[in-house]
């Protein structure tokens, strides 16, 4: 969002969304895990001398679950009504699902002016674009008419139609990262696209949001012990009823729901994964994945099933993930190494086992 910049200029203030995120008290103080619904507290937890305190329920075309070890003010009738409370908020910002949320209706504004959003909504999309943009556009949450070409869109079943070169070049005209700002003006936020068609879809980072939500709402109530979860996205801080640290299976794709490939202990920090094996459709024993490579303008189709990062908040990992899982294994550790970054890839061989690769940063998060 350092592009950020406005059709009033003078009037505005452009901010870069580190700014903006240092203003909103984005501090890193994580906790966290998380993953994309294969991740699961592991046995240890499950083994638990104390029953935790928990909510859950579904949400933003997936599911959540908060526990919390010890107390919660009100009990768990407070904790379920104030998580979704969270959910429901979210949907009404950035729902794709909802025509009358907020980010529908700035997708369907014919219009390049401003357009006033919720301070969440602005922030939500500032960060994902920067954080996009660190890993060269391979997470674009304007890949819209991409994922719907493929038929992933909200309204739709992926049927396996493959589309022709010519339509996935009009589609991926319609792109843009440096197309869209998001401009904060005497207290109020609003985006701007510089065409009409421009199409925000922050599904990928949702999980990841809400997350960390359900961690701020956490700290407000004072709560020392918990681990929430939205789908493939976690944080989690202090220690499980089993006395010990909260400790997060990351599964392997295929295998069991119970078949951990690795545990980690996400030390107060967040997790999560992106998968390329939950949603997709099969033509001609060939996989489509609805993770979508928005320089090829197709479905990623190569040998790296899931990427599973760890940051201090969950809408980092949650924006990361889907790109570093686009650009394949070896250019995904390649950034992480690079930038220190927690990574942990799943791989499927050539003798079609799952194996895993991580790069130096991850090692400490393994459980001994
Ligand atoms: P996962 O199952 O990996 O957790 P998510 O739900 O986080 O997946 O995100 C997948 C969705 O993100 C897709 O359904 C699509 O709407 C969108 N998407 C696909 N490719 C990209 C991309 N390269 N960048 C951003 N969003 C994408
Ligand atoms: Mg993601």
């Amino acid at each position: 969002m350092s592009e950020s910049k406005s059709s009033a200029p003078g009037l505005s203030i452009l901010l870069s969304a580190a700014i903006l995120a240092g203003i909103m008290g984005w501090t890193g103080r994580g906790i966290a895990d998380h993953n994309d619904g294969a991740q699961q507290p592991s046995g240890q937890e499950a083994a638990a001398r104390t029953e935790p305190i928990t909510a859950g329920g579904t949400g933003m075309g997936t599911f959540y679950s908060l526990k919390v070890n010890g107390d919660y003010p009100g009990g768990q009738e407070a904790l379920a009504r104030d998580s979704e409370e969270i959910v429901r908020r979210i949907e009404k910002e950035i729902s794709t699902f909802d025509r009358n949320s907020e980010l529908s209706k700035f997708n369907s504004y014919q219009g390049t002016g401003r357009f006033e959003v919720s301070r969440d909504t602005a922030i939500m999309v500032a960060e994902t674009m920067r954080l996009g943009k660190s890993i060269g556009g391979a997470t674009d949450i304007t890949v819209f008419p991409l994922v719907d070409l493929w038929g992933f869109g909200p309204d739709k079943k992926p049927e396996g139609f493959v589309p022709d070169d010519a339509s996935i070049e009009k589609a991926k005209a319609l792109l843009g990262l440096d197309r869209l700002h998001v401009i904060v003006d005497a207290g109020r936020y609003y985006l701007q696209k510089d065409f009409p068609e421009l199409h925000v879809d922050l599904s990928t980072v949702g999980e990841g949001y809400g997350a960390d939500r359900f961690a701020e709402l956490m700290d407000r109530k004072g709560v020392k012990n918990y681990l929430v979860q939205i789908a493939g996205a976690s944080r989690s801080r202090g220690i499980s009823p089993s006395g010990r640290p909260w400790r997060i299976a990351i599964n392997g794709p295929q295998r069991g729901e119970d078949t951990a490939m690795e545990t980690i202990v996400p030390q107060e920090m967040a997790v999560s994964t992106a998968g390329s094996y939950r949603n997709y459709f099969e033509k001609d024993g060939k996989r489509f994945s609805h993770a979508i490579d928005p320089v090829t303008g197709r479905p990623i189709d190569h040998r790296t099933v899931s990427v599973t990062v760890i940051a201090p908040t969950a809408l980092e990992t949650d924006a990361l993930d889907t790109g570093l899982l686009v650009l394949g294994v070896d250019r995904a550790l390649d950034y992480a190494e690079k930038t220190g970054l927690p990574i942990y890839c799943i791989v499927k061989d050539r003798n079609g086992e799952f194996v895993s690769r991580y790069s130096s940063a991850f090692k400490k998060y393994l459980a001994k």
